[in-house]
Order: C-alpha cells, then sequence, then structure tokens
C-alpha cells in the first residue's frame, strides 16, 4: 500500500517549466506564430498524463490544436516523457461581459458545476467535463459506431438497464463525446459525476495525502451517474483500484449507473485487476469501430452545418474538397474533424475558398501521416512489445507459433501503413523474400475476417503505431 502510494505521489511531481516550453515554442515555431496564438496560453495543470492548458477562445483552442499541437507536445515531452496528450480548457480573462456565443457556452458550463455536475471542492473551478457541444443531436452513426450509440440512449433513458455500460474504441474515435452526451442528458435530473480516471487518480492520492478519503469517498458513492473516462490509465495504481472496485461495488448496490470507456476491451486491459475487469465484462460491452468512408462524409457535411450556425454564414468548401477529407483522413474523427477546422479557419483568414491543390499543403501533415512517421522498424519494436517477444526472435528465421503471428503481424501492418514496397518490406524482415510478404499479408488479411480477437488488437496496433504512442503498450 504505501509503496503504491509513494509511486502515485511521485508520478504527480511537476516537472514542467512552463517559462522555458514558451522560450522553446518561440524559438522552435517563430515568433510571429508564437505572439498570434501561443504566447497567451497558461499551463493550468500538470497531470500524470497529460497537460491541462488555457486558451481564450474555442477558435484558437482549434487552431493550435490543428497546427502546433503535435509541436508543443514533443517540447512539454522533454520536460515529463509521461505526457500524452494536452487538454484545454477555454478561459477569457479580459472578456467577461461579452455575450458571444462562445461565452454563453461558458456561462453554461459555470452554472452547471453550480446545479448538478459534482466536483471535488479543491479542483479549480473552471474544470468542467462536461461540454454542451457534444450530445446526442450531433453525434453522426453508421454502422460502426450505431451499437455504441444506441446503448448510451438507452442508458441514458433507462437507468441501470445494462450495469455498467462498457463503451471501447481507438483515439477519437468518438467515446468521450458519447459519454459527455449520456452526462448531459442525464444531468437535470440526476447528480453526474464525469471525470477521466487520470484525475480520479489524482484526487485520490491528494485525498490521501490530505487525510481526506473520508470526503472522496462520499463524493464518489453519492453520485447517481458516474462516467468514467479512459479507464486504461487506471493501470498499476493498485491503491486506487481497490478503492475504485469498493466504489463500484457500493454505487451497483445503489442502483447508480455506471458508464466507463476504454481503448481496448476489459479482457484486454493491462494491470487492472481481475476482479474489476470482470465486473467490466459484467455489463454491456460495445466497441466503436473505425469509420467507414460513409460516415467520414456524412461527419463532414454535419460538422459544415454546425459550422455554419456557429458564424451564422456559410461556410464555402466545396464538395470535391469534403470528398477529400472523407477519402484521405481515416484514422479517426478526430483528425477528419481537426482537418475541417484547419480548411474552415483558412477560408476566413485568407477570405476564399482554397482550392483543392491549397487543401493538400494545408492538410500535409496529416496526408502524410503514416508515410512521414511509420517506419518499419517502429512496427517492429511496437508489434514486439505487444507480444513480448524481443526483436532478434521477430528477424530471426525460426518458425515457432509465437513468433510467425507477430512476424505476419508486423509485416501486414508496414503493407498497411508505409509505402515500401513488398521487396522492401521483405528486405527489412532479415531479407525475406517477397512472397513471404504476399503470404503474411494474406494470411493477417484472412484472420482479421475470422478472428475477432485478432482484428481488435490489430486495430489497437494500428493506432499506437500512427499515433505513436509506444509507452501505452
Ligand atoms: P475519443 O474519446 O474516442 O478519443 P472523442 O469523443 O474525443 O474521441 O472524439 C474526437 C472528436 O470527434 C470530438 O470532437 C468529437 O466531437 C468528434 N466525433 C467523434 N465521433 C463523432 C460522431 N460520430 N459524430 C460527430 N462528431 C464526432
Ligand atoms: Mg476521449
Amino acid at each position: 500500500m504505501e509503496n503504491n502510494l509513494q509511486n502515485s505521489n511521485t508520478s504527480i511531481e511537476k516537472k514542467i517549466d512552463w517559462k522555458s516550453v514558451q522560450s522553446t515554442m518561440k524559438e522552435k515555431l517563430g515568433q510571429d506564430i508564437f505572439e498570434s496564438w501561443l504566447k497567451k496560453i497558461e499551463l493550468i495543470e500538470e497531470l500524470n498524463n497529460y497537460v491541462l492548458i488555457s486558451v481564450s477562445t474555442r477558435f484558437i483552442r482549434d487552431w493550435i490544436t490543428s497546427r502546433y499541437l503535435d509541436q508543443i507536445l514533443q517540447i512539454i515531452k522533454e520536460y515529463n516523457k509521461n505526457i500524452t496528450r494536452i487538454e484545454f480548457v477555454i478561459e477569457d480573462k479580459n472578456n467577461n461581459n461579452s455575450k458571444s456565443f462562445e461565452n454563453d457556452l461558458e456561462q453554461n458550463n459555470k452554472n452547471s458545476i453550480k446545479n448538478n455536475v459534482s466536483f471535488i471542492k479543491d479542483s479549480f473551478l473552471q474544470y468542467n467535463r462536461i461540454d454542451p457541444n457534444k450530445n446526442f443531436d450531433n453525434f453522426v452513426t453508421g454502422p460502426s459506431n450505431k451499437l455504441a450509440f444506441e446503448a448510451s440512449k438507452k442508458v441514458s433513458q433507462d437507468i441501470s438497464h445494462y450495469n455498467p455500460l462498457y463503451l471501447y474504441g481507438g483515439v477519437g474515435m468518438g467515446k468521450t463525446h458519447l459519454l459527455n452526451s449520456i452526462g448531459l442528458s442525464l444531468k437535470e435530473k440526476n447528480k453526474v459525476m464525469f471525470i477521466s480516471a487520470e484525475r480520479f487518480m489524482y484526487q485520490f492520492v491528494k485525498s490521501i495525502k490530505a487525510n481526506e478519503m473520508v470526503k472522496f469517498k462520499e463524493y464518489f458513492r453519492n453520485t447517481d451517474i458516474l462516467l468514467i473516462d479512459d479507464i486504461q490509465f487506471m493501470n498499476g495504481k493498485e491503491a486506487m483500484q481497490e478503492e475504485f472496485f469498493h466504489t463500484f461495488n457500493a454505487l451497483i448496490e445503489k442502483g447508480s449507473q455506471i458508464i466507463v470507456s476504454a481503448d481496448r476491451p476489459p479482457n484486454k486491459l493491462t494491470r487492472i485487476q481481475e476482479r474489476i475487469k470482470s465486473r467490466f465484462s459484467g455489463g454491456l460491452v460495445v466497441d466503436i469501430q473505425n469509420p467507414d468512408y460513409e460516415l467520414r462524409y456524412k461527419i463532414i457535411k454535419s460538422k459544415i452545418d454546425e459550422l455554419e450556425l456557429f458564424y451564422s454564414n456559410q461556410i464555402n468548401i466545396t464538395k470535391e474538397i469534403q470528398e477529400f477529407i472523407s477519402k484521405e483522413i481515416r484514422t479517426s474523427i478526430r483528425e477528419l474533424v481537426g482537418a475541417l477546422n484547419r480548411i474552415v479557419s483558412f477560408s476566413r483568414i485568407y477570405n476564399k475558398v482554397p482550392s483543392l491543390s491549397e487543401v493538400r499543403v494545408i492538410l500535409k501533415d496529416l496526408l502524410n501521416l503514416s508515410e512521414n512517421k511509420v517506419t518499419i522498424d517502429f512496427i517492429q519494436t511496437i508489434v514486439c512489445k505487444f507480444f513480448k517477444i524481443s526483436k532478434n526472435e521477430m528477424l530471426s528465421p525460426r518458425r515457432s507459433r509465437y513468433l510467425v503471428r507477430p512476424r505476419q503481424t508486423a509485416i501486414y501492418l508496414s503493407k498497411m501503413l508505409t509505402s515500401k514496397s513488398l521487396p522492401e518490406i521483405g528486405r527489412s524482415f532479415s531479407n525475406r523474400d517477397h512472397t513471404t510478404v504476399i503470404h503474411s499479408v494474406k494470411t493477417i488479411e484472412k484472420l482479421r475476417k475470422e478472428d475477432n480477437e485478432l482484428n481488435i488488437n490489430i486495430d489497437s496496433l494500428k493506432n499506437k503505431i500512427l499515433y505513436n504512442q509506444e509507452n501505452e503498450i
């Protein structure tokens, strides 16, 4: 117990010196960009796996997200390599009285803090993960997310029908959007607690330090609806899992609804107690898969409608461009929406409709995602780590069963995620013949159709590779 606490404490030790981050940003991204977009960003909080920063408007947030987020993250990682993402709060310090749409929304947020959503008192005031803009109405559905959507609606109408509801899927697939929608639709009549697993952990450690565990238990056991996002981050934190397990049971017993999201199915969660996994499996488990073209196109259309309402004028993005983005941006819905926002920002700033070749430039980094970042070596590293074999084993001529499948998987992913030719791929796997490459690709393609577990594993590997998440395995 003591050891665990020790670990948790050290893991939230502050490492980031924001002043130096700022000067590095200025250096790396240039004075102009720094002055126009980045200077006013403030670091609100440094958590275990992510940082929370504040900007003054939604527009700035979207602009920064679409252009500079990767670079900022890299800079922050130099101070704390555990940070894997950045989250924003929107705080308009200078313009409190403005009646803009954005401020109305923020006002809504503040009201909901007061009314129905419970928070640990000493969290900073603005922290509210319920976003009025992410609701059931603007969640677009297709075959890949329909079940998850319907299950979420069902729990919002009929509490504890499925308990817990467990939603899982890759990065940027709409999990948080759905949890948020459930929270939104239930908060009028119920006490809703919407929290990420990281935040739960942070509050847990803090409460222990401050000798406030009684209060902590009360907060969490008093809620009607508990929404916990990204539960995979609870891995390895034994003391906290202990507490979570008891909270979970207490809530289920009194008929509260629990909704959990994760990047993988319960049985694939690592370093999480078996009894917790088994509780998760005991409710309804639903996945969200990669969106197909039709859904991507529908989402683009719906976001354009939303933006037109938001800016109260027409967004001129040609059908050709809409189709182009839907076709090219396949990795996640977050990226798809980010790409659209970028194009909209461009057309507003330069006051013109971009041509297709301009769009290619604006989205260059996203379009080349798989080409620029993904190397066969990186794929091998990730796949080896996942299957717990060494790189030497993967590259050896041995044909033991436990080596063949990982090897075929790595070859398959190299074909899918890089533009390397079959012979080139063969060479990177200890000079194997290109027919071996073809055979591996065909085998995995076939297995993906037959073996659901393998299919899930490959999707999750693909996401890890595309998002460079080596340390999350
Ligand atoms: P996750 O939590 O799975 O990583 P998010 O819920 O944060 O993903 O979704 C990423 C972005 O994509 C958000 O802006 C979200 O509103 C949007 N999004 C995801 N799925 C949909 C959908 N089906 N319809 C509309 N927007 C969506
Ligand atoms: Mg999320």
